[in-house]
């Protein structure tokens, strides 16, 4: 869910600079957007109208990149790294190392965006001595209209950005809330909660309103606070504990020096779809996915040997590193991260998929002792 949709956030976008340590990418799909609204423009003005709207949104850009910054900024004070924001046509992202769960800190973090927000849009409302009302919009041309759009799209960003819902930073500060009278846990259920029902209301809204957009914003939604309130709920369940209590420790590993044809062969004799490769030691080199194996099959034949193949950026950590550690790892994307020995030897590795199993497991066990109190506690029931 958030691990394949911060994968491909990654995948699918490229760097164009780096400030400080955090490096600014570009999702195409923002791209595909400009692109979009330029041929629009064209067919309805001409090339004026299509440089003005592609100005318009790379300036718009800006602003959201500046945004961003505010969120970068405020999470360095807490000591939380920030190694990169990508822009995504409904905005930026920007991957924090971790997410404090201080309420305090959450607060200042989430709220530090849309300030910024709201310190470009009242200087641009300043700078035009006034907002013009919304029917002038189209009367105005020039430079000015230029200025007059962008006051109006800072402020809807600054609205949108306080929707009560996870992933916009209304969902955070309203969880920061929730988490100082509820905890972290508990706060992230109700704030989830809160806003799968306004996702719902939106999605009703755009149904009505025949708006697509809308309808796509309110599904992503959706599954955004899904996806934020299982992370918290994997943290609260493996928190404190070493990574060998969570690791696969049946498995069938493969030799770096082997070719890829015992790895096809291996694919169809086990029910793994991904390999820990290990050198003559036993220490783990890289990670080979049935991905991998085709691939080198159409690509290089099955004669190339497995290290040519695998993907060798797999982080390891000490079989007694904490959960709390290793879950930010695959959250961040790692395709799996492998458990080692004293001596380096490889024990286990851990994936997402295992762990959305151990999640699956305990909401299970969760829900028969909840069954069980309301048996033994008749009188509760209405
Ligand atoms: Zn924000």
């Amino acid at each position: 869910m958030s691990h394949a949709a911060t994968a491909m956030g990654r995948r699918w976008s490229f760097s164009i600079g780096e400030v400080r340590g955090t490096s600014v990418r570009i999702h195409f799909t923002f791209l595909l957007l400009l692109l979009w609204f330029g041929v629009v423009g064209w067919f309805a003005g001409g090339l004026a109208a299509a440089a003005n709207t592609v100005t318009f949104l790379a300036l718009l850009f800006l602003c959201v990149v500046l945004h961003e910054f505010g969120h970068i900024f405020a999470a360095r004070h807490f000591g939380v790294r920030t190694p990169e924001v990508v822009l995504l046509p409904i905005g930026g992202v920007s991957r924090l190392e971790r997410i404090p769960e201080e309420p305090q800190a959450e607060f200042v973090i989430a709220i530090a965006g849309p300030a910024v927000t709201l310190v470009i849009a009242l200087a641009l409302i300043v700078l035009l001595g006034g907002l013009p009302p919304p029917d002038e919009l189209i009367e105005i041309t020039g430079p000015r209209s230029l200025i007059v759009q962008l006051a109006y799209a800072n402020v809807v960003l600054f609205v949108f950005n306080l929707l009560p819902a996870f992933p916009m930073d209304g969902g955070r500060v309203l969880r920061a809330g929730l988490s100082h009278w509820f905890g972290h846990r508990q706060g992230t259920r109700i704030a989830a909660g809160i806003g799968q029902a306004m996702a719902f209301v939106l999605g009703l809204a755009g149904v009505f309103s025949e708006n697509i957009i809308l309808v796509l914003i309110a599904v992503f939604i959706y599954f955004a606070a899904g996806s934020e309130r299982g992370i918290v709920e994997l943290r609260g369940i493996t928190s404190g504990r070493p990574a060998n209590e969570s690791m696969i420790t049946r498995f069938v590993s493969l030799d770096g020096g082997e070719r890829v044809s015992k790895a096809a062969d291996a694919l169809i004799r086990t029910e793994q779809t991904e390999f820990p490769v290990v050198d003559g030691h036993g220490r783990l080199i890289g990670l080979l996915t049935r991905d991998g194996i085709i691939r080198a099959l159409v690509e290089d034949g099955p004669d190339t040997p497995i290290a040519r193949a695998m993907d060798s950026d797999i982080p390891t950590v000490s079989r007694w590193t904490h959960m709390d550690d290793v879950v930010p790892l695959l959250a961040g994307g790692a395709k799996a991260v492998g458990v080692t020995s004293d001596d380096g030897r490889c024990l286990g590795y851990i994936t997402w998929e295992n762990l959305m199993e151990e999640l699956l497991i305990s909401r299970a066990l969760d829900r028969r002792a909840e069954a069980r109190s309301r048996e033994s506690a008749p009188g509760r029931r209405l």
